[in-house]
């Protein structure tokens, strides 16, 4: 093996774009700029006719029925799990809960892993740049127990003050709960160094990966976080399914937040006896088809190459950097050294939601507002902020054309 490490090959965003009839569309006339992929992605043909075949061919509820349609859709759901599984590089299928998204795989974790722990006094560490869905299910845990959220603070970059973090870890923290790449202002998160310094008190981590899962491939066996949540609709998958990976000591170990059908082995006016895992947190039928989509997406990610996929979102972060930063009276939010292919940014004299009207009649998806992480942005003096996220589908001439129409709507307000 060389020792300088071989280039990934470059992606053919082309031929790639073709898979996603979306992208095809003309929006107010001109052709669409889908710049909006940290709020969610687009799915390729390959996801959406492995939920047109599971629903043509396959449909009926799962893990109960001993007909072949039933055991057709079982077989489909858990090797959906396992794809997940082999994806994460997790151990066992038994971490791996299919949840409505990282907002509810996080709200399980503070509603069956911190509450039943937490006493008065108990802390639970985040950082200043989450997302509300990282922020709130923490607040409520608290409001029960008596426990105390503690907030590490960022620099002007939007980096994580790692100082600061490590002086918060505590006797008393029992959990760190970080985003691994935040969807506000694109940094990522020393997560590493996260794990290391918490597991080195025994403080168990979770991971918000809501805005990572798509851009970089992951080990959690190597990143040895004890829980990692993420969404299948920012994969390029469908919406309404995510997953909560867990330790399967710890999930073991944690009571079932909801109750229902199969999450039980039996149940009699006595009490129920619970499933193991990890169906133990599946109350209810699940998003059979979801999960079938997410597989899917996997695959057709995992197809592309996440190596191709970081290196070419990393140009079209430096390009877009570059270009947009070039706009008088831009200023660019968030500039932290390890950043994702997203920028955000505010334009003197414009506000954010009239950019994001004024974008879209060019046929420009971007996001404007707090991107549900009111703290981060609060932090940088502003109300709101335009962000345009890049998937591997978005070209240089999206970005040319995103950086005209700012600088013309900054004419316009002038
Ligand atoms: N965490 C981060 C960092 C996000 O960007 C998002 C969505 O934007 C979420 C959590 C919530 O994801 P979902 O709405 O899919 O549950």
């Amino acid at each position: 093996m060389s020792a300088v490490a071989a280039k990934p090959a470059a992606l053919d965003v082309a031929r790639l774009r073709a898979d996603f009839p979306v992208l095809a569309q003309r929006i107010n006339g001109k052709p669409l700029a889908y710049l909006d992929n940290g709020a969610s992605s687009q799915r390729p043909h390959a996801v959406i006719e492995a939920e047109r075949h599971y629903a043509s061919e396959m449909h009926a509820n799962v893990h109960r029925g001993v007909h072949t349609l039933s055991q057709r859709a079982t077989d489909a759901f858990e090797a959906a799990r396992e794809r997940v599984r082999r994806f994460l590089n997790a151990r066992s299928t038994r971490e791996i809960v299919f949840t409505r998204g990282t907002t509810e795989s996080i709200n399980l974790v503070a509603q069956s892993f911190v509450r039943p722990r937490a006493r008065p006094g108990d802390e639970i560490l985040i950082t200043h740049l989450e997302h509300h869905a990282n922020i709130v299910p923490w607040q409520m845990a608290c409001a029960a127990t008596g426990a105390m959220l503690k907030v590490a603070p960022i620099d002007r970059r939007g980096e994580v003050d790692m100082e600061a973090f490590r002086s918060l870890l505590s006797a008393r923290t029992l959990l760190v709960a970080t985003a691994h790449v935040s969807n506000a202002l694109g940094t990522v998160l020393p997560v590493r160094e996260i794990v290391a310094l918490a597991h080195a008190r025994g403080v168990p981590v979770l991971l918000d990966g809501a805005q990572a899962v798509p851009h970089f491939a992951l080990d959690l066996q190597a990143l040895d976080c004890d829980f990692y949540a993420f969404s299948g609709h920012k994969l390029y998958g469908p919406d309404g399914i995510g997953v909560l990976y867990g330790r399967e000591s710890l999930l073991e170990a944690m009571p079932p937040w909801q109750g229902g059908g199969d999450m039980i082995l039996a149940v009699s006016f006595s009490g129920p006896t619970y499933n193991q895992l990890p169906f133990k947190f599946e109350a209810g039928t699940p998003h059979i088809s979801g999960a079938v989509g997410l597989a899917a997406a996997i695959d057709y990610v995992d197809g592309v190459g996440l190596e191709r996929i970081a290196a070419w979102e990393q140009e079209l972060l430096g390009y877009a950097t570059a270009r947009l930063g070039a706009v008088d009276g831009l200023t660019i939010i968030g500039t932290a050294r390890d950043k994702a292919s997203l920028v955000s940014f505010v334009v003197e004299g414009v506000h954010p939601h009239d950019l994001g009207t004024i974008l879209d009649q060019e046929g420009i998806a971007i996001r404007t507002g707090h991107h549900c992480a009111m703290p981060a942005i609060e932090f940088f003096g502003v109300p709101a902020t335009a962000r345009a996220s890049f998937a591997f589908y978005n070209t240089r001439e999206e970005i040319d054309r995103l950086a005209t129409a700012v600088a013309a709507a900054r004419a316009m307000f002038r």
